[in-house]
């Protein structure tokens, strides 16, 4: 079976350096630890333009936790953060997905695992190929080094130091 627990949190409102920390600490805290994080990556906003840009990272995190009880965890955290929901793919000081459970594949009403985007995001799949390039995902077959390579998404994603 193919470990992992990957969670990508995602910025675009206020001190978002600061909120993705905040993030990091409550998953610790309330999800189980981080045992690889990837850098933060700038990347234009996606699907909704006129936006602040947003960053991203992707997480690894240990955790004994089901899917279903990681969702629950995340909306707590969000709300804790301050997330009003406005409209979709709109602004948002913080957003938590989960992108892979293991190798388990879900397709629940309110949970979608694999998380459908990975294929189509490059913000997702740059920081995701930093910190385990050679995960397979459990539906495509194919690693996220692959997944990466035939990504059509032009949005520019840059690494921050
Ligand atoms: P996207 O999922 O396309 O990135 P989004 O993150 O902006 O969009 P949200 O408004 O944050 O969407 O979430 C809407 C709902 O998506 C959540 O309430 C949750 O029930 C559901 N959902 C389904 N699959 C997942 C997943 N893998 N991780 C997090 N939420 C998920
Ligand atoms: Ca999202
Ligand atoms: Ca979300």
């Amino acid at each position: 079976m193919m470990e992992g627990i990957y969670l990508l949190l995602g910025s675009n409102l206020g001190d978002k350096k600061n909120m993705l920390e905040q993030a990091r600490k409550l998953i610790s805290h309330e999800i189980g630890t981080i045992i690889k994080a990837s850098a933060l990556y700038e990347t234009a906003a996606w699907g909704k333009e006129d936006q602040p840009s947003f960053y991203n990272q992707v997480v690894e995190v240990k955790s004994t936790l089901s899917a279903a009880d990681i969702l629950s965890q995340i909306q707590k955290i969000e709300t804790d953060l301050g997330r009003v929901r406005l409209e979709k793919w709109g602004s948002r000081v913080i957003d938590i997905d989960i992108l892979y459970y293991h190798d388990a594949v879900i397709n629940d009403e309110n949970l979608s695992v694999p998380h459908p985007g990975i294929p189509d995001r490059k913000f997702t799949l740059e920081p995701l190929v930093e910190i385990a390039p050679n995960y397979i995902h459990p539906v495509l077959k194919v690693s996220n080094q692959e997944l990466l390579i035939k990504c059509s998404d032009s949005l520019d994603v840059k690494r921050i130091d």
